[in-house]
């Protein structure tokens, strides 16, 4: 039998789409064991006062090494996690591991230092947020004000209203919320107002290589302006340059973090900046 060419490809694609939902699926087996048994781990990445160069707080970020020794990116693992559910425990999981890793440095080296967790749109709808991170607070002996919660522009629009209601009720614990990736999702301002957000953050995309793109410039300078306006701390992210650190103080940002001032880190190696800058 002839098969026409549009069979052909029609084939082909069914194929493709078939691979894929199987690797999905394998990675989604995968990561209910790694979280199951314990082995996501965090790190930290410091977010530094541009002026002084002291660590006002940590960013938490996830980290998945696979049964092959191979490191899996958030990139990869977190849209897995969000379709299928593990989020939710997943989430849990790094706040509790997040809080319990301050408490154990508050006890070796007195600071104020703020610990920032990642949280996903569907952890926001799904889960009840507000009475968690409460109970993980109490569980590691912290003040609500060390902790920030960094949610992006999508989580946030889709239902304003509700979303407002889950905002005042995660603010009440004390914890304090940033808006991340800042400036790469929704152009309508207007949520800005209904929401209470404490702080953007200001893209990566914006901040690095700036120095050589007016545009860039442009949007970092109207982005810092709306901050000011609307009574919100800013903190750029991806700054990889002491050139793009300094030029951003000047322009009237507070906070940075990036590579100019370290990678991700173990918590070992984390706390050991943490006495090193801040004594
Ligand atoms: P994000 O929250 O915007 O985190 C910042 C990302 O930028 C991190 O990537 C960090 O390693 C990277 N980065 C930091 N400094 C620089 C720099 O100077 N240059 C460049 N090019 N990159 C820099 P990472 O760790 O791969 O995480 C990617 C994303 O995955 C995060 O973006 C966040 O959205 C998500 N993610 C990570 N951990 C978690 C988690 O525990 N829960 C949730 N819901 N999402 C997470
Ligand atoms: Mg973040
Ligand atoms: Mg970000
Ligand atoms: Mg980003």
């Amino acid at each position: 039998v002839r098969r026409s060419k549009e069979t052909g490809q029609a084939e082909a694609y069914e194929t493709r789409a078939l691979d894929r939902a199987r690797e999905e699926f394998a990675m989604e087996t995968a990561l209910r064991r790694a979280i199951d048994a314990g082995q996501l781990q965090l790190h930290y990445q410091p977010i530094c006062d541009l002026a002084t160069g002291r660590v006002i707080a940590f960013e938490a970020l996830a980290r998945w090494v696979g049964e092959d020794g191979r490191d899996i990116p958030p990139s990869a693992f977190i849209p897995v996690a969000e379709e299928s559910g593990l989020i939710v425990p997943l989430g849990r999981w790094a706040i509790d591991e997040a809080l319990r890793t301050l408490a154990v440095w508050d006890r070796r080296f007195s600071s104020t230092v703020q610990m920032a967790v990642n949280i996903s749109p569907i952890q926001l709808q799904r889960d009840c947020l507000a009475p968690i991170v409460a109970s993980a607070l109490a569980t590691h002996g912290l003040a609500g004000e060390r902790l920030k919660l960094e949610l992006t522009e999508s989580a946030l629009i889709a239902d304003p209203d509700g979303n407002a209601e889950t905002l005042r009720a995660l603010k009440a614990t004390g914890a304090t919320i940033a808006m991340d990736d800042f400036g790469t999702g929704y152009s309508n301002l207007a949520y800005l107002q209904k929401l209470p957000i404490d702080i953007l953050k200001i893209d990566r995309s914006f901040v690095t290589g700036m120095m050589a793109d007016r545009d860039k410039i442009a949007i970092v300078r109207a982005i810092l302006s709306l901050a000011t306006t609307l009574g919100m701390e800013t903190v750029a992210e991806g700054i990889e340059t002491h050139d793009v650190a300094q030029t951003l103080a000047a322009l009237g940002c507070t906070y940075g973090q990036g590579y100019a001032y370290a990678a991700p880190l173990s918590a070992d190696a984390a706390y050991e900046l943490l006495v090193a800058r801040n004594s």
